[in-house]
């Protein structure tokens, strides 16, 4: 079913894990999808050829000149329909034991990057008549925080707090705003993991699995379709159980 035929959609950081999947997913939905990458100019390019619909920015949310760049971005997507702060990054380290700089790399990535895309959009999102719905990228460490991510922990459960506290102040424009926080899935983020800490982990995981990128996409295609139409200022957690 194309529940997103027509609908230009913005996802940062899409050309691998679950950015891709989230770029799939919406392409195959019938959506007009816009997505950026840092370096992976090479999937990039293979993505533009094998997807319906979409076209590719690079774009690095800490670099000098991010502003400019959004604003050029912006520029060409005068409607907007969908927004997804997806991008972001793990650094991980006890927080007595990390200096300030790797701590923050994180805050700057997660948090101020999605908060730039976001702001750079609003502009746009305010003067277009049709509706729009912002998803962003949280995770259950936001939720209930996480030993040796305080600064991932900190940038997630900030995310969930934007979203709350943007929907308010666009849901008069007909914006919704809303947050997705999955808990363990399969990704390059997680390959990292020590097998018997994967174990592990499983073990704790209600559904006894680790969740597939596809399963968070499939959330974030609906929040963005007019199947979600009443719901915003809402967080769902995608995390097969751990966290209930
Ligand atoms: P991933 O490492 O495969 O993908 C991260 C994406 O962010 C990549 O596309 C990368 O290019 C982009 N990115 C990284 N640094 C960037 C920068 N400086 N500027 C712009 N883009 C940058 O990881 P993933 O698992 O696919 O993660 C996607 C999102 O989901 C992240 O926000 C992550 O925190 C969140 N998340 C992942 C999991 C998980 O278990 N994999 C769980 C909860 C939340």
């Amino acid at each position: 079913m194309e529940m997103l035929r027509g609908k230009n959609i913005l996802v940062t950081g899409g050309t691998r894990g679950i950015g891709k999947n989230i770029v799939e997913c919406l392409s195959a939905a019938g959506a007009y999808v816009s997505f950026t990458y840092t370096q992976s100019e090479h999937e990039a390019r293979k993505m533009e050829q094998t997807l319906e619909n979409v076209k590719s920015y690079r774009l690095a949310l800490n670099a000098e000149h991010v502003d400019q760049q959004l604003e050029e971005i912006a520029k060409e997507h005068r409607t907007l329909h969908g927004l997804v702060n997806n991008a972001g990054i793990t650094n991980d380290g006890l927080m007595l034991l990390q200096s300030e700089a790797n701590w923050m790399k994180v805050i700057d990535i997660n948090l101020i990057g999605s908060y730039k895309v976001t702001k750079a959009f609003i502009p746009a999102l305010l003067k277009q008549k049709e509706k729009a719905s912002i998803v962003f990228m949280s995770s259950v460490a936001g939720c209930v925080g996480v030993a040796g991510q305080t600064n991932y922990s900190v940038a997630k459960s900030g995310l969930i707090a934007m979203a709350k506290s943007l929907s308010k102040e666009l849901a008069p424009k007909r914006i919704r705003v809303n947050s997705v926080s999955p808990g363990y899935i399969e990704s390059d983020m997680t390959d990292k993991l020590h097998p018997t800490l994967r174990e592990t982990y499983k073990k704790n995981i209600p559904l006894q699995r680790f969740g597939q990128p596809e399963e968070v996409a499939n959330v974030v295609q609906f929040l963005l379709s007019e199947q979600a139409s009443y719901i915003t200022g809402q967080n769902i957690i995608i995390d097969g159980g751990l966290i209930s």
